[in-house]
């Protein structure tokens, strides 16, 4: 996987003050996207062991309330295997920061890709598992709403990742 920036102290992309991993590939297009420069995969540079350090570095910051993975798509296909390592090794250090994607599939989109079994769809349900927030659809500029915090168009949902797996797990039980 490759990134272009990896931003400090950013309010903007979630809750608190946080560490911003801003990765490349992306392959939902919207127009009006204000990143396109982040769409090809190959673009920016590579995901290495001085940035998973520089990250890890920023979160041991007691006033860092956790990490944001933006871009770009996190989980573009040829993302989610990094992005699922970077997500376990942080959770596993830091288990009480937070973990906030941004993607440009819903959670629908996310849940059929899994249960049809293509699209390389195995490690989604682990990028989830260490998410907390999942910032969920496509930028509509015809929904644009400057008034939404950490969003850009009202279609795009601020889900609760880990309510939402707990409360599925509850109605496979019953
Ligand atoms: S999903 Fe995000 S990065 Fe990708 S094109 Fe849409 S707005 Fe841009």
């Amino acid at each position: 996987m490759n990134y272009h920036n990896i931003t400090k102290d950013d309010m903007l992309n979630g809750d608190g003050i946080r560490v911003v991993l801003w990765v490349a590939g992306c392959g939902h297009h919207c127009p009006g996207c204000q990143n396109p420069e982040t769409w090809d995969p190959n673009g920016g540079i590579p995901f290495d062991d001085a940035a998973m350090a520089e990250i890890m570095e920023e979160l041991s910051k007691d006033y860092v309330t956790g990490l944001t993975l933006s871009g770009g798509d996190p989980l573009y296909p040829g993302n989610r295997e990094t992005v699922r390592n970077i997500l376990q090794a942080v959770k596993k250090r830091f288990p009480k920061k937070n973990v906030w994607v941004y993607t440009g599939y819903t959670w629908d989109q996310l849940m059929q890709i899994v249960g049809s079994n293509r699209d390389f769809p195995w490690d989604i349900p682990d990028i989830l598992s260490y998410t907390d927030v999942l910032v969920d659809g496509r930028y509509e500029q015809d929904k644009r709403d400057v008034s939404l915090p950490w969003r850009g168009s009202s279609n795009q949902r601020l889900i609760d990742v880990s309510g939402l797996l707990e409360k599925e797990r509850r109605s496979e039980i019953k």
